[in-house]
């Protein structure tokens, strides 16, 4: 095991890096969950590693939809495993949500080790290994969900989601809630709710608002939902990506010097 001091300016990226590594021998990452991972921390790094503030909007609404679903799912993937497994099943208890693995390489043995390791942070009952649901539109393998599980879901959580299953789920008329680094991605773009956001932020400020607005009114759940524009959050996105990872904190130094 290696020691990250937390003094480290890139210790939380280096943090990411080494959970993946440890998530891919313990067999619970593929390899290319690697891949993904690297192109993950290209996004964040452009953004600058932060929660845009419009982002921070999406994960509002995104704690709205899933709080007014009737049957929330969240999909968990070898990275999220790795990366978010407690913060996972934290939001899954602050929803009500159901935990379902969902691989983009499926196995039995990876399946196992994902329930199993959600198991060990505290979740209950963890969907995915009946697998008799099918998401039209996809093959074979790729098409498995359960069936009273994604199949039957009104609204989903589907982190780090490749784009075909993305537009897929959308497709089915399902409320999709997307978190990938990549405003440009099909994934965030077929979201109903696209965070753009490294999912170590998103998901514990998913439930932050989630437990804020737990006890609020049906009508202002539903007013967050409406409100919301995911053409923004793609945009502002995409804005701080093009003027890099200094872009804003020179913005806000030249604005103090006034
Ligand atoms: P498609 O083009 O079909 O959407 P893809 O080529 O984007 O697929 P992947 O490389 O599997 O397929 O996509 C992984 C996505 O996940 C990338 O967009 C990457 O930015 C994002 N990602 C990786 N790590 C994280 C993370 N920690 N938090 C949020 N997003 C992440
Ligand atoms: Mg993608």
């Amino acid at each position: 095991d290696i020691e990250i001091p937390e003094s480290h300016p890139r210790y939380r990226s280096l943090l990411t890096r080494h959970r993946i590594e440890e998530g891919v021998d313990k067999g619970i990452t593929s390899k290319q969950g690697l891949i993904a991972e690297g192109r993950g921390e290209a996004f964040d790094y452009l953004l600058g590693e932060r929660t845009l503030p419009a982002v921070d909007e999406a994960e509002r609404a995104a704690a709205a939809h899933l709080l007014l679903a009737e049957r929330p799912v969240l999909s968990v993937n070898g990275n999220v495993a790795a990366l978010v497994p407690g913060e996972m099943v934290e939001l899954a208890e602050a929803v009500g949500a159901d935990l379902e693995v969902n691989l983009f390489n499926r196995t039995e043995e990876r399946l196992e080790a994902i329930a199993d390791h959600l198991r060990d942070h505290g979740a209950g009952e963890v969907k995915g290994l009946t697998a008799d649901g099918r998401i039209p539109g996809l093959d074979h393998e790729r098409a498995k969900v359960d069936a009273d599980g994604i199949g039957d879901a009104d609204v989903v959580l589907v982190p780090l989601e490749d784009g075909d299953r993305a537009e897929a789920l959308a497709a089915m008329g399902k409320t999709e809630i997307v978190i990938d680094l990549n405003p440009l991605s099909r994934s965030a773009q077929s979201a109903a709710v696209p965070i753009v956001d490294n999912i170590m932020r998103a998901i514990p400020n998913v439930t932050a608002h989630a437990e804020d607005l737990r006890d609020a009114p049906r009508e202002e759940l539903a007013r967050i939902v409406a409100e919301f524009d995911p053409e923004r959050v793609l945009a502002d996105a995409e804005t701080a990506i093009r003027s890099g990872p200094m872009g804003d904190a020179e913005a806000d130094a030249a604005r103090t010097e006034d």
